[in-house]
């Protein structure tokens, strides 16, 4: 579903800073979702991604700025209170519980919640997206290939029903193959209006399903635009997209 951007933004980020002790991890970064949408936050190594999700689900306390979700201020909400609000965190780097099962795993996903019979929907709907999670639903998760972790770690996010998925390089270690199923998923979900935020060093995979991206340099926004803008943008090309320079070959 490609959302035009009417009325206020679910999420709206107000000049962010961030510091880890003498490092400058974000300058006031500006950046907002809005409902349906799927933005990618791109850029390289450090750029300060995984931060600004952090920073969203109050995992990093912020130096200076405002995170509003819907209007609201978030300054005095735990993560606990993100998650109670919608907002679904995929970590870097899967983070499942290896010596649980798969489905002890996505139950987990779903701890804040108290209506059995969504949580038995929202399983349901998991295997079926997922079918290699239902045949391994009694395997220990650390038994699982890299990819069907990645898969694992996405399902559990869902069984918290977020209203925003915080998807933080779910591309990190995959063989292209699994890339393209990981990004057909992310396609899907947003068709069927989830709102995500995710973040890539894969710019060309990201931007091939996202509506809007933004570009992280050094802890700032550096660019922002339509994906199709930021596809055929000359810096992007040459610094993310692995394009050739002119005269190159
Ligand atoms: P990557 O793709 O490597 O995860 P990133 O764009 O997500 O990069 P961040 O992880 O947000 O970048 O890091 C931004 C900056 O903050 C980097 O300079 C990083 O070294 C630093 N940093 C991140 N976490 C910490 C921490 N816990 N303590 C100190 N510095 C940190």
């Amino acid at each position: 579903m490609s959302v035009t951007a009417a009325g206020p933004p679910l999420l709206a980020i107000r000049g962010l800073s961030v510091r880890y002790g003498a490092i400058n991890a974000l300058s006031e970064v500006d950046l907002h979702i809005h409902e349906g949408e799927l933005v990618a936050l791109l850029g390289s190594n450090g750029a300060g991604k995984s931060t600004t999700l952090r920073a969203i689900s109050r995992l990093v306390k912020p130096e200076a700025g405002r995170i509003e979700w819907q209007g609201r201020c978030l300054a005095r909400t735990p993560t606990e209170g993100t998650v109670r609000l919608g907002i679904g965190h995929c970590p870097e780097g899967r983070r499942v519980l290896a010596r649980q099962t798969v489905a002890v795993n996505l139950e987990l996903g779903a701890y804040l919640r108290r209506d059995r019979r969504g949580i038995e929907r929202d399983l349901q709907r998991c295997y079926e997206r997922f079918p290699r999670l239902r045949e391994r639903r009694s395997q220990l998760a650390g038994s699982l290939s890299g990819g069907e972790q990645q898969m694992l770690a996405i399902a559990r996010s869902l069984m918290g029903h977020p209203r925003l998925l915080l998807l933080d390089e779910p591309s990190l270690g995959l063989a292209p193959k699994l890339v393209a199923e990981v990004m057909a998923i992310l396609r899907q979900l947003h068709r069927e209006g989830l709102t995500i935020l995710l973040v890539e060093q894969n710019a060309q995979a990201a931007l091939a399903i996202a509506d809007r991206g933004v570009v992280l340099q050094s802890g700032s926004v550096s660019l922002s635009g339509s994906a199709t803008e930021l596809l055929a943008h000359e810096d992007l090309r040459t610094t993310y997209l692995g394009a050739e320079q002119p005269g190159d070959g």
